[in-house]
């Protein structure tokens, strides 16, 4: 019911950025998955690897303590055996791989825990033994009953694989459930009584659930509370990491909060800083984290640059989205790529997956690929479900061979025979292909990597890297706009935002947005998150709506009834009038409006997404104040950018670097190759025994009249980044709203340098007299 045309901003119609986003954005029907995934039980990464290998694989970084290092050795070995009896008889695996057993003991001992194992490997088991093992460790210790053996709460941001985990397990009678918003009224109403009554072992929830008060205050009510807080993709909890999430923040204050007994960490990649935060945030000690290598003796990584050839300038669209120019004389660096594709693909037949950067260039590689004979299929996040299955499902079962993705795919994707990885364009971050490339060869079997270096991706990365930084006055129109909201209001008040009126007015994208304030609520303490609200809830009436609500005799029910009033096709109900007159609460009317809708009695529609925030402390007044949260703000945002191009930087010299690519992989993570051998010897260094050179970018110098072109285009004088943008292509909520990116100005500098454009813009603004923001 989330009303999406809400969350449709991006720099490029397609962007790939707001997919990972848009994979954790509540649906409103999560499909319930069943399906090729589920066969995962006996899927092993390592299948097929030698003895040496596997050796080197398991020995950590950092030593584990081995159970006879567990203080009470008597303990930590009864503890051990309970862990093999359930591993046994509960999921029927003979015995414990990486460095599970080690973490398992950690939980069992009372401690907090960091796993860093790559996808597949078997973080789950990590923190399912111990939820089972609690009561009957109890009953050894005689120190508390069944009704008070609390619950194991999984924070996980993927409410598809959350599904999946709570099928699997209620498949072999483990009593587990999740919390999300494809549970009805009663569901909900069920788990919490099942809570009360310490019957669930496992909860799953999405981190943005902890906003959510009820919520937050039923789960601090549970008799036994929480034995154990596993969080699931734990990096977005690191600023360092790739892809931070300031929701994940409030996990850390949540384990405080309701005083979870320990934590599990759970993540796939995370480099040695990212490992530092995490362990900081969640208080987990060096001893306690449990890493394997990233080294993966199957893969064979490839890498070839690809030269622009002679281009154009306005080519670049067309280069970006990869479309073949057919006959005209010369050929674009894009053909050049698709003729090594196909030469790859015919040569490296098998299940492959190809990644591209934007959603467009998923759905016309796709297309490509088709006409020239290859059984391929797109996916991104922007397909509807249905598609997305299909696709999926037709992957899993081998009728499709080749899929041209965005980021989007891949999580939850356990195939263990996929046989091509290939990176069309620049990996945004050397974790993001390394989780990519993991995805290829989890049989063990002999898997291929490829990875083209083409211009148009540089400038593609640079698109990424810029779109997120506001200007500062943009930032600080925002923070005076968040005061001003808040002014008249004391300690202990709500006031209400709509994120989505704000970035329009800002010209903030969303994930900056929400990360200025994650950082005024965690850094400065002003206030803090509840509850997001619609303003507006309208629906329209099926055949069974006045039969159902007069035969349900609750009150919600009669007050729904006689509250919402009859315009045309919809009925209009303003469900906080509702809830007062009827003295029920407005969440419970809610709760029944949903409930009515997703049983069909009505087709609900919401508007207006209001984030609603209760004040803590005395807001700053004064003008130096103001500017010192401004100033603190904006640093951190400028960071961001910092990091967002070092990042790309990173996949470059790992690609193009004077060395082994596994090996330069592993050090990423800090880690070195099996043995500390110097090389892999299945690499493009190994084989070349030189390093990739990287295509020449192609650059022009900014000129005058170039310039000039674009400030004719548009009366903004105040905001020279917003000038810069509208040059290079990027889009961002001002752009869209004043029309620019229609324009014929819109990305006519792209092949400028960003900075060099920052620049000139700069003097153009500080030349022109202040101009108001255009209407
Ligand atoms: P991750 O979360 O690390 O990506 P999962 O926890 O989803 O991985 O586990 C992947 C697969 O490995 C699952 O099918 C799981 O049942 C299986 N698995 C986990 N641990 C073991 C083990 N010790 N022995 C055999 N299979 C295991
Ligand atoms: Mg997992």
């Amino acid at each position: 019911m989330a009303n999406d045309d809400e969350f449709e901003d991006s720099i490029f119609d397609n962007v790939n950025e707001a997919e990972l986003a848009e994979l954790e954005r509540p649906k409103k029907r999560r499909r319930t998955s069943k399906g090729p995934q589920d066969n995962r039980d006996d899927d092993s990464i390592f299948d097929d690897l030698d003895e040496a290998d596997l050796a080197e694989l398991e020995r950590p970084t950092q030593r584990p303590r081995t159970s006879a290092e567990v203080p009470n050795t008597q303990g930590g070995q009864s503890r051990l055996a309970l862990a093999e009896r359930i591993l046994k008889e509960q999921f029927g695996f003979p015995c414990f791989r990486h460095e599970q057993a080690g973490a398992v003991q950690s939980i069992l001992a009372g401690d907090n825990a960091l796993v860093i194992f790559p996808t597949g490997a078997g973080k789950s088991l990590c923190y399912q033994i111990p939820a089972i093992a609690f009561p009957e460790l109890d009953k050894v210790d005689g120190l508390r009953g069944p009704s008070t053996a609390g619950v194991t709460l999984v924070v996980s941001p993927l409410i598809a694989l959350m599904t999946d985990q709570v099928d699997a397990l209620k498949k072999r009678g483990l009593p587990a459930e999740s919390i999300d918003s494809s549970k009805s009224w009663e569901d909900v109403q069920r788990i919490y009584a099942s809570l009360r009554e310490s019957k669930l072992r496992i909860l799953y929830c999405a981190p943005e659930r902890l906003n959510n008060e009820g919520f937050v205050a039923t789960i601090g009510d549970i008799p036994g509370g929480i034995r154990l807080l596993a969080v699931d993709e734990a990096h977005c909890v690191s600023e360092w990491g790739y892809s931070f999430r300031p929701e994940y923040l409030k996990v850390a204050r949540f384990a405080d909060e309701v005083k979870a007994e320990r934590v599990i960490c759970l993540t796939a990649t995370a480099t040695p800083n990212v490992a530092k935060d995490i362990c900081k945030a969640f208080n987990v000690k060096e001893s306690c984290v449990f890493k394997t290598s990233v080294y993966r003796p199957n893969l064979e990584l490839h890498a070839k640059s690809i030269s622009a050839g002679s281009v154009p300038a306005d080519y670049w669209i067309r280069l970006v989205l990869g479309m073949p120019e057919g006959d005209k004389g010369f050929k674009t660096e894009s053909d050049k790529r698709f003729e090594e594709l196909f030469g790859f693909l015919r040569s490296h037949p098998g299940p492959t997956l190809v990644y591209v950067a934007l959603q467009q260039q998923a759905e016309t590689h796709a297309n490509v690929l088709k006409k020239h004979g290859f059984n391929a299929a797109a996916f991104h996040a922007g397909m509807k479900t249905e598609e997305k299955r299909f696709v999926q499902d037709g992957f899993m079962s081998g009728k499709i061979q080749i899929v041209c993705a965005t980021i989007a795919f891949g999580m939850g994707i356990d195939k263990p025979d996929i046989r091509n990885v290939v990176h069309w364009d620049l990996a945004n971050t050397v974790e993001e292909y390394s989780q990519q490339i993991g995805r290829a060869g989890r049989d063990g079997k002999k898997s291929y990597c490829m990875f083209y270096l083409a211009p148009s991706a540089f400038y593609l990365r640079q698109i990424f890297a810029r779109a997120d930084l506001p200007s500062r006055q943009s930032l600080k129109g925002l923070i005076l706009d968040i005061l001003g909201q808040a002014r008249d209001l004391g300690v202990r008040q709500v006031f209400k935002v709509s994120h989505y009126q704000q970035e329009r007015e800002y010209d903030i994208r969303a994930s900056p947005l929400s990360i200025i304030y994650a950082t005024l609520e965690l850094h400065f303490g002003f206030f803090r998150a509840i509850t997001p609200q619609y303003t507006t809830y309208k629906f329209e009436a099926m055949k069974s709506y006045h039969y159902t609500l007069k035969n349900d005799s609750s009150k919600e029910a009669t007050a729904i009834l006689s509250g919402a009033k009859k315009k045309v096709k919809f009925h209009d109900i303003d469900v906080n009038e509702v809830a007062s007159q009827a003295c029920l609460t407005r969440d419970n009317i809610v709760k029944k409006l949903n409930q009515l809708n997703e049983r069909g009695h009505v087709k609900l529609q919401t508007k207006g997404l209001e984030h609603r925030y209760i004040i803590l402390r005395e807001l700053p007044k004064t003008e130096p104040e103001i500017e010192a949260v401004v100033d603190k703000v904006y640093a951190q945002l400028q960071t961001r950018e910092t990091d967002a191009l070092n990042r790309g930087r990173e996949v470059m010299d790992l690609i193009t670097g004077n060395r082994c690519f596994a090996r330069a992989l592993a050090e990423h993570f800090g880690m070195g190759l099996p043995g500390g051998k110097p090389s892999c010897g299945h690499c493009t260094y190994c084989f070349t025994k030189r390093p990739v050179k990287p295509p020449a970018q192609p650059r022009e110098a900014t000129t005058a009249a170039s310039i000039q072109r674009v400030l004719q285009a548009t009366k903004v004088r105040d905001d020279p980044r917003f000038l810069a943008r509208v040059a290079y292509g990027i889009k961002s909520p001002r752009v869209t709203e004043l029309k620019l990116d229609k324009s014929p100005v819109f990305r006519s500098l792209a092949h400028h340098d960003f900075d060099d454009l920052l620049r000139e813009f700069t003097k153009a603004c500080d030349a022109a007299p202040a101009t108001k923001r255009q209407a």
